[in-house]
């Protein structure tokens, strides 16, 4: 056992939070806490002068989150050998990646080669460069470092772990983007992704602690982090373990209304679509000296019904509001969210008709629509039944439709710049209705190229490093974030190499 006086705590506030995932494996799981029920940290960051720290795990890497970038990070050293605990706060792993839509950027792959797409990460980068410029993303070397390198994590997820992706020109003969890939069964199925990845961490050695919430790191006598401080999520029971690396993998704040308030309150009235995301890893690195950027820069918003948000990837869809006007274009997932917002709309309808629903993407609809039946309205044989079912006067849906007929016809929607699936809406049409809602934040802890933990001054924080949405150089979603963790593996395992050569 450790000695008691050499080691503090840093750390924040308790918060609990539950959501759904993956179940963990039964191999390697961690046994529950031996410690007996203690009092839980009090609400607020602070430092912890004479704790009682007993490190009940010993490991060479300690990933904090299960989602896509912690599972990634566990990859690189597992494969080098290394000891490599994964703590997740809820019961389930997967965090929010697990039930997120499934829609990856990525460009150069295998499996897109293997479907005739030639294009490679350099060469489409121009465009992706352009629409992270657009977004607001300011770091776009590291944004670049990671789009690179997104091709690379699918093809090690593939070869190694047995994802299963679906067939890229499945749905770039149907027109959609040949930059996509989607999981196996399309839209909305993450557990062909994380389901493989999760078992091959296993069958690599990886140790599971569910409901375990990370609290506090542990710094010894130096103040350089040590471990880190796991609370039961149920009783406040503390478990400590022993790390020579830490990777924060927390994800964003999105469901944390505090730091919403205090961060982006243009978003702090919009409902939130997410429950796990709430800053934690974000208070505990400021709390250790890591530097926070960009909190105050708002993300993009989606649809209280996500998947249905990019159905207009896949196929012809409209959307328009409570007065049926057209007001976004389709084929950005985000579009009618936040300009829903913008313009104070309340909410939207997407109009779609056969072609969607009998197309690639059929699973995704009869899922959403039947779990979500009193927000559909339909089938309707033409325009004048449809505006009746929505309650909008005929004329003015006329009018859009009529519009974008023309649209159609000309192969250019000058409204709205529309580039995706401009084919005209066949009946039987119907129309969801959705809310905006928020579901990921921008802004989180400062990191260098490796995703070493920075302070304020730049400098890194010995033994910390952070991945995925909760550092502020993650710059989209899954597959940058799955990349992220790739590269904070990778470099974890070196530093490791590198510290024991030393010895
Ligand atoms: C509804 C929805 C749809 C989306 N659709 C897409 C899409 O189609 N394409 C795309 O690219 N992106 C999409 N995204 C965004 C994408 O899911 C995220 O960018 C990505 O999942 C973030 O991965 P992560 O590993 O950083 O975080 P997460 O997946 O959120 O994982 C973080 C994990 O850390 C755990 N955790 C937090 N605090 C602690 C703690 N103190 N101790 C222990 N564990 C902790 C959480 O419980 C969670 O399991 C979507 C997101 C949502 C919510």
């Amino acid at each position: 056992m450790e000695r008691r006086a050499f080691f503090k705590l840093v750390g924040a506030g308790a918060v609990v939070a539950a959501g759904g995932g993956l179940a963990a494996c039964s191999s390697g799981a961690v046994p529950s806490p031996l410690a007996p029920a203690a009092p839980t940290e009090e609400e607020g960051p602070r430092v912890f002068e004479s704790p009682d720290v007993s490190f009940s795990s010993d490991v060479d890497v300690l990933v904090v989150g299960s989602g896509i970038a912690g599972l990634s990070a566990a990859m690189a050293p597992l494969e080098a050998g290394r000891s490599v605990m994964i703590a997740e706060k809820l019961e389930l792993l997967g965090g929010e990646s697990y039930s997120s839509t499934g829609v990856m950027h990525v460009s150069g792959s295998a499996l897109q080669k293997q479907a005739g797409i030639e294009t490679t990460a350099e060469q489409a980068w121009d465009t992706r460069r352009q629409e992270f410029a657009d977004a607001g993303i300011t770091d776009l070397d590291f944004a670049k470092r990671l789009f690179v390198t997104a091709p690379e994590w699918v093809d090690q997820l593939v070869d190694e772990y047995g994802a299963q992706f679906e067939n890229p020109a499945d749905h770039v003969k149907a027109g959609a983007s040949e930059r996509i890939l989607l999981p196996k069964r399309g839209l909305g199925d993450m557990e062909s992704i994380m389901t493989p990845l999760r078992d091959g961490l296993s069958s690599k050695g990886a140790a599971f602690a569910t409901g375990l919430r990370a609290s506090a790191f542990v710094v010894d006598a130096s103040g350089t982090v040590c471990g880190m401080r796991l609370r039961d999520a149920k009783t406040g029971a503390a478990t400590d373990v022993r790390a020579r690396a830490v990777v924060m993998a927390t994800g964003g704040f999105a469901s944390s209304q505090p730091l919403v308030h205090a961060n982006v309150p243009a978003q702090e009235r919009i409902g939130c679509y997410t429950t796990a995301s709430m800053g934690e890893g974000q208070l505990l690195c400021a709390h250790l000296g890591g530097q926070l950027d960009d909190m105050g820069k708002a993300a993009p918003l989606t649809s209280d019904l996500p998947e249905a948000a990019a159905w207009g990837l896949f196929g012809p869809v409209l959307v328009v509001d409570a007065l049926g006007r057209r007001f976004a274009r389709e084929d950005d997932p985000n579009a009618a969210a936040d300009a829903c917002v913008v313009g104070d709309r309340g909410y939207w309808w997407t109009i779609f008709g056969k072609k969607l629903s009998s197309g690639a993407q059929a699973r995704s609809i009869a899922q959403v629509t039947t779990k979500n039946a009193k927000r559909l309205a339909g089938p309707f044989d033409d325009v004048e039944a449809l505006a009746g079912g929505l309650g909008i006067a005929s004329d003015a849906l006329k009018a859009v439709f009529d519009g974008y007929g023309e649209a159609v016809d000309a192969g250019k929607d000058d409204a709205f710049g529309r580039t995706a699936f401009l084919q005209e809406i066949e009946p039987p049409y119907y129309a969801l209705k959705q809310l905006p809602v928020r579901y990921k934040t921008r802004g989180g802890v400062r990191t260098d190229a490796d995703g070493r933990l920075l302070n304020a001054a730049g400098s890194a924080i010995a033994n910390v490093y952070a991945c995925g949405s909760v550092a502020a150089g993650s710059v989209e979603g899954l597959a940058t974030n799955g990349a992220f963790g790739l590269i904070v593996g990778r470099a974890v395992a070196k530093a490791l190499d590198a510290g024991d050569a030393g010895k």
